[in-house]
């Protein structure tokens, strides 16, 4: 069995391995590491290895970690899960980052509770872009309009577009998909400021993710294990 430094490792390592052969610049890819259900000290071995940004799915899971992990203070904290208006408060006081906006009720009430003595938020907007009923994000073509209202938000910083792709896509809609959503993220690339960041591609897809331009992969399972 492989330690969860060593995975981290093979993560990188297909990470470097993706970027190359997509002809894209060295270290281009960042690595966020899910750790989601999985146990603080697994957390803290990720960390000895050189790790610092995670990311969790569950809010109240995520801020217990937070505060256990308090001494890490180098850690970034990214929420990449689903985010109802009742929780917006500690979310805005603890985490870092939240890749999962899809909708304005949601950006204002982090933007008004984000804490004066934190610096910005930084925000990405969760596209729903295979338009699934089941999926959290909004669609595409509501993409201008939040985006409008994100960009005017002080205590925001909007650095991109967060997806999750359908996991059971053929490889030909899959790598459509990657497609419209790499357009997308560069038309507005060029218009806005600190707007760098596509966070898409998983364990079982981060190749194909960075062949289309993603700038951030999530990773869990190829580093913690399965779930
Ligand atoms: C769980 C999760 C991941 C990581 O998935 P793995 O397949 O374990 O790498 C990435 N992004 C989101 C939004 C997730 O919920």
């Amino acid at each position: 069995m492989q330690t969860i430094a060593e995975r981290l490792i093979s993560a990188y390592g297909r990470i470097d391995q993706a970027t190359a052969s997509a002809h894209r610049p060295p270290k281009s890819v960042q690595l966020l590491a899910v750790s989601k259900t999985k146990p603080v000290s697994d957390i803290k071995l990720a960390y000895e290895a050189g790790q610092r940004s995670f990311g969790e799915n569950y809010v109240q899971e995520g801020i217990d970690k937070i505060q256990q992990l308090q001494a890490y203070s180098d850690i970034e904290w990214h929420l990449i899960g689903p985010l109802q208006s009742n929780k917006t408060k500690v979310v805005a006081e603890h985490f870092h980052w939240v890749q999962s906006v899809d909708r304005e009720k949601i950006a204002r009430r982090l933007n008004d509770q984000r804490p004066s003595s934190l610096p910005p938020l930084q925000v990405c907007i969760q596209l729903n872009i295979d338009e699934e009923d089941s999926k959290a994000g909004i669609l595409p073509v509501e993409l201008p309009g939040l985006l409008d209202a994100i960009t005017a938000m002080e205590r925001l910083q909007l650095r991109g577009l967060m997806a999750i792709p359908k996991a059971d896509a053929a490889p030909s809609a899959q790598a459509e998909t990657l497609a419209q959503l790499a357009k997308l993220f560069a038309q507005y690339r060029t218009k806005l400021s600190n707007f760098d960041t596509l966070s898409v591609g998983m364990s079982g897809d981060m190749e194909e993710a960075i062949q289309h331009g993603s700038t951030m992969v999530r990773i869990g399972s190829a580093i913690f294990g399965s779930r």
